[in-house]
């Protein structure tokens, strides 16, 4: 039914207009044929409370699967394909996928919403809240609450009224919204005030460099107390060490994301994963954060 659906989606985007053509032809094949033949794949990374030990969801992280480069991240071919609108035919599989994996794991008794990220053309374009609420009632056994779009603060800097309007709209279908990549932009207080989105990602090279790099850390902590003076929840992207973590913790930031609590994994670890996952015994320590 998914599947139908989608197709049915994608002959909205077919009629678009305002979708550049430029891609090159070789490009264009192979991605093609990613998504005819099935080639694409989403991995999982975990994201935690480092504090209680809570899973509090996983995000869908594309890959391509080819039969000649092996296992290629989004950073090689998504670019190549970012302005032309094959870009919103893998961004709907990307959703009708993450949909369909949440409800595989509700099978199995766990309970783990995902997040999505959606390139600014997906959002802005005409067709994408249609499309979401065929894909959401293509999925009826799961909650739309259990999904949660990223999209990059970078990409916002368009049409901040007419995105504000669109997430809107998503959240009416009962979706919420994290800003990613946060604070690489150059109008992160404007996009805060002025987008409803629930969670804050707090970029990771400020995180990898804040031990290191007092500047960074001043940007993490301004960030995190901004996000709480909005009632937006925080999280942080690349934590790789027990000590990233625990001055995430020192600034009041629970929620993580990063390498050194898992990497993107496939579907089919997650289950293990989350049995056996336990957070540093330093991490525990802490009290909750007033
Ligand atoms: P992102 O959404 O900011 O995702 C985080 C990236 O950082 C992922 O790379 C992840 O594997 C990596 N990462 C996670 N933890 C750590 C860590 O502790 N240290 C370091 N150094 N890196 C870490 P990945 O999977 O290569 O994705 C790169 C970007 O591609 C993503 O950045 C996202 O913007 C984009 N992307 C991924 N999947 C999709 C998709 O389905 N659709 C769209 N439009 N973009 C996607
Ligand atoms: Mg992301
Ligand atoms: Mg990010
Ligand atoms: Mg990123």
């Amino acid at each position: 039914v998914a599947k139908h659906e989608g197709k049915n989606c994608y002959h909205l985007f077919d009629t678009a207009q305002n979708i550049a053509m430029q891609i090159r032809h070789d490009d264009l094949q192979s991605m093609r044929k990613a998504l005819d033949q099935s080639e694409f794949v989403l991995y999982y990374q975990p994201k935690v409370n480092m504090r209680t030990g809570a899973i509090i969801g996983a995000e869908a992280l594309i890959r391509w699967l080819s039969p000649e480069r092996g296992l290629v991240g989004p950073n090689e071919f998504l670019p190549a394909i970012e302005n032309h609108v094959i870009s919103i035919e893998v961004g709907e599989w990307v959703i009708d996928t993450a949909l369909g994996q949440i409800a595989a794991w509700q099978e199995l008794g766990l309970d783990i919403p995902v997040s999505v990220n959606v390139s600014a053309l997906q959002l802005q374009h005409d067709g994408f809240v249609t499309c979401l609420a065929a894909l959401l009632e293509a999925h009826p056994e799961v909650a739309p609450s259990s999904l949660e779009i990223e999209v990059l603060e970078t990409s916002l800097i368009d049409d901040v009224m007419q995105v504000s309007a669109t997430m809107l709209a998503c959240i009416e279908l009962g979706v919420t919204f994290a800003l990613d990549d946060f604070g690489t932009g150059y109008s992160s207080l404007t996009y805060l005030r002025r987008l409803p989105a629930s969670l804050i990602k707090i970029d990771q090279t400020f995180v990898l460099d804040m031990l290191t790099t007092p500047d960074d850390l001043a940007i993490v902590e301004g960030v995190v107390s901004l996000a709480k003076s909005f009632k937006h929840k925080v999280i942080a992207e690349g934590v790789e060490t027990i000590a990233h973590g625990t001055t995430l913790l020192q600034t009041g930031c629970e929620l993580a994301q990063g390498y050194g609590i898992a990497r993107p994994m496939m579907a089919k670890d997650i289950p293990e994963w989350s049995v056996n996952w336990k957070p540093d015994d330093a991490w525990r320590e802490f009290s909750p954060h007033v």
